[in-house]
């Protein structure tokens, strides 16, 4: 994932837009005082940040062939000498969250990615839990463990409807692109809503 904000007398209606191509996924959000913020997603089998020094250069060749308004503004912002950020979007899973006195929580625990939109209200509600047990019993590696073992179940079924979710934003080929666009099409509105609503009660149920 890239992202960078960038001068632009562009307005967009309504304030932010994402467009897909196949492979990349590119959202655009408006800032006030005629700037954007970008991000562009794209699939890559290498786990580890692109780019060096040339991070423009791999923007660009990832915004190649897509459509125009991603390219015109990734070369604004190299013209404008904007800070480009590129992160690996990885699904944080240790095998243990702690070890001794030491506890992670939130995406360095469990990273469940932006395609989720649910990470920072997993992150609350894992802290939440987290304190209970800690109140709850003295020996921190018991809680520890404990708020871990109520948590785990939810975050795996998140982290796994996650992968469906990354599958669906960026579909791989031209076919893949077109079969999910006519399938979006068809899908009838209450499922979507069905779908959003089951991953929220996650967190409900976690929490209670
Ligand atoms: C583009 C995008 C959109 C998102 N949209 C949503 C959404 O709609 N809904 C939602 O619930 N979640 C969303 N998320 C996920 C959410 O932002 C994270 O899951 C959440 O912020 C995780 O909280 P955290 O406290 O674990 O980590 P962070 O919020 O990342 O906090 C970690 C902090 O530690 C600091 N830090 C790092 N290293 C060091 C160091 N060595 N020393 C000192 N400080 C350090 C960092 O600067 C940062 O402030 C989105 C994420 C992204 C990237």
């Amino acid at each position: 994932m890239a992202v960078y904000n960038v001068e632009s007398h562009i307005k967009l209606e309504p304030d932010c837009v994402s467009y897909t191509t196949p492979g990349n996924l590119g959202i655009f959000y408006c800032l006030s005082g005629q700037r954007l913020v970008v991000l562009n997603i794209w699939r890559d089998d290498n786990p580890e940040p692109q780019g060096g020094e040339d991070r423009f250069g791999v923007l660009k060749e990832v915004c190649k062939g897509s459509y125009s308004l991603a390219q015109q503004v990734v070369k604004r912002a190299e013209e404008e000498g904007s800070s480009l950020m590129i992160h690996s979007l990885t699904l944080v899973n240790p095998p243990r969250w702690s070890r001794g006195r030491i506890v992670l929580v939130g995406d360095s625990a469990f990273c469940l990615t932006f395609f989720s939109g649910q990470g920072a209200g997993m992150t609350l509600v894992a802290s939440e839990v987290l304190c209970k047990a800690i109140k709850a019993m003295p020996d921190l590696p018991s809680a520890f463990s404990n708020s871990e073992k109520q948590m785990r179940p939810a975050i795996t079924r998140l982290q796994s409807r996650v992968r469906a979710l990354a599958a669906a934003y960026l579909p791989t080929g031209t076919v893949a692109f077109h079969t999910r666009n006519i399938l979006l099409r068809l899908t009838l509105r209450w499922v979507v809503a069905y779908y959003h609503r089951k991953g929220i009660s996650e967190e409900i149920m976690v929490a209670q």
